[in-house]
């Protein structure tokens, strides 16, 4: 059989993977796209309930490669404002768009709907070939390439091979990379609700004894996406209510801020860690999103450092080929990993910063917690530093995001 040869191939065509063959194919590069699922587009199973609040950084890349365009309005929801209060006290933070001055502080997409429109934008992008139903079984780099050996037999050779395949890996391993990682002990449970009252475009998050639970505002006024992170036991017996139990629970729960909970579709369990490979590159290979790193959603970051990794290794990459250098090359891929590695980590510990404050339940922390909110809330300075983070328009940030 002959071998096939391409500049780049990716495994996993995922949220991140797919970004990734978009953005190389889009400035030229040869791609190849390896993604076990035989469902369209690869990514996570059929009605994932999972809905991403998206930064305005990660609406321009999407917008770069053609993807942005292919959702439909009733798929895209928007928030302009942020509540989050403690169950332990009346203190709140909240932040504004008007803060930042925004109209916009993010976006809300069901995960399913992002994988099918960066699978749209894929047959407007020849230069990508989907290599689907198939998982790598080998790597072999060498001194001019990098050749993977797929599950069908088939071989395929590039100048560099990019890691997409989520937070286990195949790739990772096969390259023989460490993953450290902490466990929270903590599970997600992920649905679609309908609720009595209007969202008006605020994201909310409430922080309970046992983790945060966040209501995000979706297209319809009436529709949001739920996400709480609890004991992996609370998560179980949520899965298996009856509808009624499960949105009395979590009207109760929610403080009744959004009113009644009038429906709620698929709910699905996702367990919870922190983790960072020890190394974002080795021979002829680097990682990027979750196969790199995984973070806690409580801030709703993961996919969107995802993008941003994406967008920062094509930007080496392009700088590399205008050098005329090898892209595959150790000096290239340590520019890149140094790049991200850092900027990802300093997310990680804030993030690890807040989920600790806020969720620490020994005595006298809910007290602290409670006053630190309001403290927090009151110092701009601080509040502002966050949320042009959390919206991706703060940190080194790769030449397509840059604000305008
Ligand atoms: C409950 C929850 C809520 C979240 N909310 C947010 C949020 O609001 N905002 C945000 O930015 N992030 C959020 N995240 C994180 C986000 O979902 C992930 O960071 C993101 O999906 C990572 O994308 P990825 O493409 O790197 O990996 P994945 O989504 O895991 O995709 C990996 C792809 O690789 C394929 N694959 C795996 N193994 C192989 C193999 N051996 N061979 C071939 N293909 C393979 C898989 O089929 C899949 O298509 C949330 C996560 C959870 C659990």
């Amino acid at each position: 059989m002959d071998r096939l040869k391409t500049d780049i191939l990716i495994v996993g065509g995922g949220v991140v993977g797919s970004s990734m063959a978009l953005l190389a194919a889009s400035n030229g590069f040869e791609c190849g796209l390896v993604e076990q699922d035989t469902a369209a587009g690869g990514g996570p199973p059929a009605a994932d309930p999972r809905v991403l609040a998206l930064t305005l950084a990660s609406q321009k890349i999407l917008q770069f490669i053609n993807a942005w365009q292919q959702l439909a309005p009733a798929d895209l929801g928007r928030f302009e404002r942020m509540h989050v209060w403690d169950e332990n006290g009346k203190a709140q933070v909240r932040f504004d768009s008007a803060d930042v001055n925004r109209s916009t502080l993010g976006y809300i997409v069901q995960q399913d709907a992002l994988v099918k429109a960066l699978e749209k934008a894929r047959k407007f992008q020849p230069a990508v070939t989907g290599f689907t139903g198939v998982s790598p079984t080998s790597l072999s780099p060498d001194r001019k390439e990098v050749t993977l050996g797929l599950s069908d037999g088939r071989q395929v050779s590039a100048k560099l091979i990019i890691a997409a395949d989520g937070a286990r890996s195949k790739l990772r391993q096969l390259a023989g990379i460490d993953y450290d990682s902490r466990k929270y002990g903590q599970t997600a449970v992920a649905s679609v609700v309908q609720t009595e009252l209007p969202h008006e475009r605020v994201a909310r998050q409430r922080f309970l004894a046992k983790g945060p639970i966040a209501f995000l505002p979706m297209a319809e006024q009436d529709q949001c996406g739920v996400v709480w992170s609890t004991t992996p036991e609370q998560a179980a017996e949520l899965l298996d209510m009856d509808e009624t139990g499960f949105h009395a629970l979590l009207q109760h729960v929610f403080d009744s801020r959004l009113g009644m909970i009038k429906h709620s579709g698929v709910r699905q369990s996702f367990p919870l860690q922190r983790a960072q490979a020890r190394h974002y590159c080795a021979d002829r290979l680097a990682l990027v999103g979750d196969a790199a790193h995984c973070v806690h959603p409580l801030a709703g970051l993961g996919a969107n450092l995802g993008l941003l990794d994406a967008a920062s290794l094509l930007e080496v990459l392009c700088n590399a080929r205008a050098g005329r250098r090898d892209i595959g090359g150790m000096t290239v891929l340590r520019k890149y990993e140094r790049w991200r590695k850092g900027e990802n980590f300093m997310v990680m510990m804030v993030l690890e910063g807040l989920k600790y404050l806020f969720e620490n339940q020994t005595s006298p922390l809910p007290e602290f917690r409670n006053a630190g909110m309001g403290v927090f809330n009151s110092f701009h300075a601080l509040k502002n530093f966050i949320i042009r983070r959390a919206t991706g328009m703060e940190g080194d940030l790769p030449a397509i995001v840059k604000n305008d």
